[in-house]
């Protein structure tokens, strides 16, 4: 092992630093002309009642169509966007682009349900609830159907304008989302204008099986549905887990088991054929 601590191992490890920074550049630099260029996408993911089976909204997910790599995940590229600052361009072009959406739903007479925009913490400033109502209106869409998805990262930060600004975004509705995996206290939720909880899918992969993940789920359910929140499980693959959750009290269910995110084209046509997940005990 001495060998390898000596100079030769140094300037591999350097070498590799630069290889991985320059990837990182090359990325973002891609990123930034593929934010102006028709590169980005805005696919839908189906939510579904428990209790009907019916997709009662959906939430808007970012892709990137690159020219030569193909898709890239936004789990690669959104942070990369967050810590170059690039969000603030990103996160405007995908609330246009969900407003324009929803609001050529509404002038083709299509009864659409909410459609959720995530929203990154740097987002988050004094300006954001106007320039969504800048973009609302643009569009002539009403604040009932839109909604914002934000995390948890947000209220640790405890800046005392969140919850100001959160108070300004309630007509849209707020959810948290991936609920469990961050460190908010519980005593934290009561004090956000928080309308709904996503489940964490770490928390949804366990079930049934993992006593862990049940206690979990169980006790999410249970704290939601005191601080009277809508409760949607993510991630969601299987039969099992669907009866799990819908025999807690879930409200609603996103994933795979009824559907990705599929192209504004594709949900439309789900939501006009009435397409319904099986429910029944
Ligand atoms: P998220 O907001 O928690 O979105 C849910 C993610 O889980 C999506 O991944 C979705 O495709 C995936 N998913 C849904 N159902 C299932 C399932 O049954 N199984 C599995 N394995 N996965 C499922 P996606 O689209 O790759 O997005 C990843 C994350 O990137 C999102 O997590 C969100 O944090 C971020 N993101 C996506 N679009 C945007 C955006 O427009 N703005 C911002 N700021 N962040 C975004
Ligand atoms: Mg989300
Ligand atoms: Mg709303
Ligand atoms: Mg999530």
């Amino acid at each position: 092992r001495a060998q390898e601590s000596g100079a030769g191992s140094f300037l591999f490890y350097r070498e590799q630093m630069d290889e991985r920074a320059k990837e990182h550049l090359r990325l973002e630099t891609e990123l930034r002309i593929a934010a102006t260029s028709g590169q980005l996408e805005l696919h839908y993911q189906p939510k579904v009642s428990l209790r009907s089976g019916r997709i009662v909204g959906a939430e808007a997910l970012i892709r990137w169509r690159h020219p030569e790599r193909g898709m890239i995940s936004p789990g690669v590229f959104i942070p990369l966007a967050e810590e170059t600052g690039l969000i603030h361009e990103i996160g405007s072009w995908v609330l246009e682009e969900a407003g324009r959406q929803i609001g050529s739903w509404r002038s083709a007479g299509l009864a659409m349900p909410p459609v959720a925009v995530n929203l990154s913490a740097r987002q988050f400033d004094r300006r954001l609830p106007s320039r969504i109502l800048g973009v609302l209106d643009r569009h002539g869409v009403v604040p009932e159907q839109i909604m914002l998805e934000i995390t948890e990262s947000l209220l640790v930060a405890g800046a005392d304008n969140v919850v100001a600004i959160m108070n300004e975004l309630v007509a849209m509705g707020l959810a948290l989302d991936d609920f469990g995996t961050g460190y908010s206290s519980l005593a934290y939720l009561k004090k956000f204008p928080i309308s709904t909880l996503k489940i964490d899918r770490a928390f949804v992969v366990g079930l049934p099986h993992e006593e862990n993940d049940c206690a979990i789920a169980r006790a999410i359910v249970t704290m939601a549905q005191q601080l009277r929140q809508e409760i949607v499980a993510e991630g969601v693959e299987t039969e099992e887990q669907m009866a799990f959750l819908r025999d807690l009290g879930c409200d609603q269910l996103q994933g795979y088991l009824f559907s990705p995110a599929v192209t504004a084209a594709e949900f439309e046509r789900m939501q006009r054929e009435g397409v319904r997940l099986s429910v029944a005990r």
